[in-house]
């Protein structure tokens, strides 16, 4: 069965949702369906829909990409409806982040790498190597690590139901790399915050990150945010529609029948005179008709093939 939403963060304040990709590609339909559930969940409680673009690494990014992913957006009729925030120029809001939670003594450099990381513990989390033995002061290329103090986060998706990260999945992450760069999990929660979200929807390979962003709410003292996870979509090899995967970038032709098609896969049931319908009609009764309750937990076998 699938779980009812719960209604705690955000009840009172009017809903703001947000569509956040990264510029490392054009849009496919893995993406299509997340911005579509979280476009039709905001408006369909009455709320707004903003739109990030998630440029904190340029190594991965695709030059174009941003304006390719906007103009797709458009297209497809998904219109956000307050200025588009670009991660790229919030650089000090994630530094004040970080002396806020070094000031609370929740952060601390580390210098390990991956490899030595994995020989200590056999896998890939960080086992809290540098909470002990301190780096070097003549250290010149390490980490930034929030402390979790091997805390458990416990949560409820609105759609995966209720979830809990422990350590070592619930590691001492990354706030700031090596390179400069400004880690996901830190910006997400910072911008989040700053943009009034109250309810995020988004696909399910985001879930664990969850986890991290509830910590670092917690640590900043910031407004919830109710989470609600849709399914992946896979391809037929069991692997996920990804830019990584070379999922293809959706085509812009044939703009209703994608929209109706992301819409029976998100397990609402439209009504198929909509296929006649222009998208503005389509998105307005989609809207109308949206249930949160209806996303399944897995789409059915062989959908994108
Ligand atoms: N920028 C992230 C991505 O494209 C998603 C961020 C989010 O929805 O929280 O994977
Ligand atoms: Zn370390």
């Amino acid at each position: 069965m699938v779980p009812s939403r719960s209604a705690t963060a955000g009840s009172t304040s009017m809903y703001i949702g947000r569509f956040a990709p990264s510029p490392t590609g054009e849009l496919h339909f893995g993406s299509l369906l997340a911005a579509l559930a979280s476009y039709l969940d905001a408006k369909s409680n009455a709320g707004i829909w903003l739109l990030r673009i998630d440029d904190l690494d340029p190594p991965r990014e695709i030059p174009g990409a941003s304006s390719k992913i906007i103009s797709t957006l458009e297209t497809f009729g998904l219109l956000w409806d307050r200025e588009i925030v670009y991660q790229s120029q919030r650089y000090s809001h994630y530094q004040e982040a970080l002396a806020r939670l070094s000031a609370l003594a929740l952060t601390y450099p580390c210098n390990c790498s991956r490899k030595a990381i994995k020989a200590r513990s056999g896998h890939s989390h960080y086992d809290g190597h540098c909470l002990i033995h301190k780096v070097p002061h003549c250290s010149t290329k390490y980490c930034w690590r929030f402390n979790t103090q091997r805390h458990s986060i416990s949560w409820t998706d609105g759609i995966q139901g209720l979830q809990s990260l422990h350590y070592p999945q619930l590691a001492d992450f990354i706030l700031k790399r090596s390179d400069h760069l400004w880690a996901y999990q830190l910006a997400v929660a910072v911008d989040d915050q700053q943009m009034g979200i109250t309810d995020i929807v988004r696909g399910n390979d985001l879930l664990e990150e969850s986890a991290k962003q509830l910590a670092l709410i917690a640590a900043l003292n910031l407004q919830p945010i109710n989470f609600n996870h849709i399914p992946l979509a896979l391809n037929p090899q069991g692997q996920k529609l990804s830019k990584q995967n070379l999922a293809p970038a959706l085509s812009t032709q044939k703009i209703t029948s994608t929209l109706f098609r992301a819409l029976c896969l998100l397990g609402q049931t439209p009504d198929k005179a909509l296929l006649q319908a222009d998208k503005s009609e389509l998105l307005k009764q989609a809207t109308l008709d949206w249930n949160v309750n209806r996303i399944p937990l897995k789409y059915p076998d062989n959908s994108f093939s």
